[in-house]
């Protein structure tokens, strides 16, 4: 980002920020690798094993997104950059969409292919996924690099996402695919190896280089890793920003990274925790959990998604924005945030919380946006969703990791047992202390409260199976094991079922799912009027109704730079925004006297006494109209 822009944004935001502007240190954090020492897991992440119920929502909609992931997927698209760059002739592709500036094709092709291989087998992504590995193995140089094709300058990313493609491809079982993430590895070995350690903190950021963080220490936890891979990891630590993190300093959100205040910062933030994870370096993991507590206090819409995206305006500590000119909620960021915390989650699955935020995600921003034939941007919460066409966008590229990965957050498998997250009809067959297990478990989750698991074990079988009482729950919860109450689940937390168990022993219990409504507190409010966001559990409500002139609000503007005279620090503009009026007159404590279900439409609701708007599950919106936000207020 042009040095000048940066200083506009000082003058916007704050003429104090310019005081503590962060800058490169001379030596990174860490480079004396004898004092390393590996942080495990305390659970894991099923690599496969998972079987979604034929009726499930993630069935559904991973059954799209293999169509959607197949409709633009000719190989000779896929590398012909990687071809350009090695001189390698060969049939002639062509470019689509991002591909031109910020190549991610083959990358999201592996993600997806190699990720949904990993939960059953598909003869054409398999097919194909071991001819775009044969491709880019014919591109590495003789010194066995593989080299990324000419981008915009952003080379982390493209870096980040390829290392994703051939770890899934590996994953999934293809025997070449943790040989190229080595060669891929030793090409940006060198290319660190170039870059200027004089950069400014905000110019580094900008750059977004520091997603390379997570594309190299996917190589070190793989076969081949090496030390090198932790130590470049390291040189895209900036200790400035980690400590403004650390410090909880609203800053290291909003104002250290001018040109891409962002969202996306996830993208780097869980390889900047698997570094912890290499090395044991506590000053990562106190940054890390810094930065998520400041996302999640003051940039989290109740529905799940960050208010904070890259580009031009300031995103104020709990702005909120709702208005769709803000552009909040963008999918590839959600992906990311999902996954850091997944990653939290495995470092600590006692903490409910990590799993609740990952599962807004999953139901209010992956379900939501699978609209039409592609896959969404940006994640409005009020107006009409976006249409995307098929373009390898950031958001298409990380929305595939999400949408393929489903079945990884059901469960997750501890030494001694086994963690239950998600309410999602499933099964998964596990390995506990060499004895083969499995859990089977039925539910109509979120149509239906009630949940049972059924196991088979070889045996009797001791076993620690910890369920999860989300914090959405309105009560606590009852668990029987084969119909005798056993334990009572506290919302917010996991109950703890240990004992030896014998193959069709069950475990039953229905979830206090309710409506909630939250009052909306940030930036769009509506001078004299009450909004809310409605939530049903993890489910946010849309509201949909018209929107046209009769009910649209001016929200005062907000200032912004005009993105194509960043360079120009005159060009400071206002932007007009504007939102709509939808209004329930009923009372907002107490939406279950006024909610009318609509028979034949599960989870469908009409308003007692009007004719619009109705509700319906965000998710399910397609073309119509809608808030997440209505005004809520008695008569
Ligand atoms: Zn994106």
């Amino acid at each position: 980002m042009p040095i000048a822009a940066f200083l506009a944004f000082l003058f916007l935001v704050s003429t104090a920020a310019a005081a503590d502007k962060p800058t490169m240190p001379d030596a990174m954090w860490s480079s004396d690798s004898s004092h390393w020492q590996r942080v495990p897991n305390v659970a894991d992440a099923p690599a496969g094993g998972v079987t979604l119920g034929e009726q499930g929502l993630f069935r559904q909609s991973m059954d799209k997104h293999t169509k959607y992931l197949l409709t633009d997927a000719n190989v000779d698209d896929m590398v012909l950059r990687f071809r350009e760059v090695a001189g390698v002739k060969n049939p002639p592709g062509k470019l689509c969409g991002w591909e031109k500036m910020f190549p991610a094709h083959a990358a999201q092709f592996l993600i997806g292919a190699g990720n949904t291989l990993r939960w059953g087998e598909n003869a054409e992504l398999r097919q194909r996924m071991s001819r775009v590995i044969d491709a880019l193995k014919a591109c590495r140089t003789a010194d066995g690099l593989l080299i990324a094709p000419a981008g915009a300058g952003e080379e982390g990313y493209s870096f980040m996402l390829l290392a994703h493609g051939l770890d899934a491809a590996a994953r999934a079982g293809n025997p070449d695919a943790y040989e190229l993430l080595a060669a891929w590895a030793k090409w940006y070995h060198q290319r660190v190896e170039k870059e200027t350690a004089t950069d400014s903190l905000a110019r580094a950021l900008a750059g977004q280089n520091y997603f390379a963080a997570t594309g190299l220490m996917l190589a070190h936890f793989a076969p081949g890793g090496t030390p090198a891979d932790v130590l470049d990891a390291y040189k895209h630590v900036y200790p400035p920003w980690m400590r403004q993190l650390s410090d909880r300093n609203l800053d290291g959100i909003w104002r250290t990274c001018r040109g891409h205040a962002h969202s996306a910062y996830c993208y780097g933030w869980i390889g900047f925790l698997d570094i912890y994870r290499a090395t044991g370096d506590r000053r990562l993991l106190d940054a890390m959990l810094g930065g998520w507590e400041l996302y999640h206090d003051h940039w989290l819409h109740p529905g799940g998604t960050l208010a904070i995206c890259e580009g031009d305006l300031a995103y104020p500590p709990d702005s909120f924005f709702i208005t769709p000119q803000a552009h909040t909620g963008e999918t590839c960021s959600m992906t990311w945030w999902a996954k850091f915390n997944e990653k939290l989650h495995l470092l600590y699955p006692s903490e409910e919380k990590y799993v609740a935020d990952l599962e807004k995600v999953i139901y209010n921003v992956a379900l939501a946006n699978q609209v039409g034939q592609s896959i969404s941007y940006h994640t409005h919460v009020e107006g009409r969703k976006d249409r995307a066409g098929i373009e390898h966008t950031c958001c298409e590229v990380s929305g595939t990791y999400l949408y393929s990965t489903l079945p990884e957050y059901i469960y997750s498998i501890a030494q001694d047992g086994l963690y239950v997250n998600l309410f999602e009809p499933s099964s998964i067959a596990w390995n506990s202390g060499g004895r083969a297990c499995t859990l089977t478990m039925a539910s109509r989750f979120p149509y239906r409260s009630e949940v049972s698991l059924r196991l088979t074990v070889a045996g009797p079988t001791p076993l620690k199976l910890r369920l999860r009482v989300p914090g959405w729950a309105m009560a606590d919860m009852p668990i029987r094991i084969n119909g005798q109450q056993a334990a009572l689940g506290k919302p917010g937390s996991y109950v703890l079922l240990d004992r030896t168990w014998q193959t069709g022993d069950s475990v039953t219990f229905t979830l206090p799912i309710g409506f909630r409504t939250v009052r909306y507190e940030g930036a769009d409010q509506i001078p004299g009027h009450r909004r809310y966001a409605i939530l049903y559990g993890p489910v946010l409500m849309a509201a949909v109704a018209s929107l046209d002139d009769k009910n649209k609000v001016d929200l005062p503007d907000f200032a912004f730079l005009d993105s194509q005279k960043k360079a120009d620090a005159t060009s400071v503009k206002q932007l007009k925004k504007w939102t709509h009026l939808v209004r329930i007159a009923h009372d907002p404590a107490a939406p279950k006297d006024w909610l009318m279900p609509r028979p034949e439409q599960p989870l469908t609701f009409t308003v007692a006494g009007q004719t619009e708007p109705y509700l319906k599950p965000f998710w399910q919106v397609d073309t119509e109209g809608y808030t997440c936000y209505p005004v809520i207020e008695g008569r």
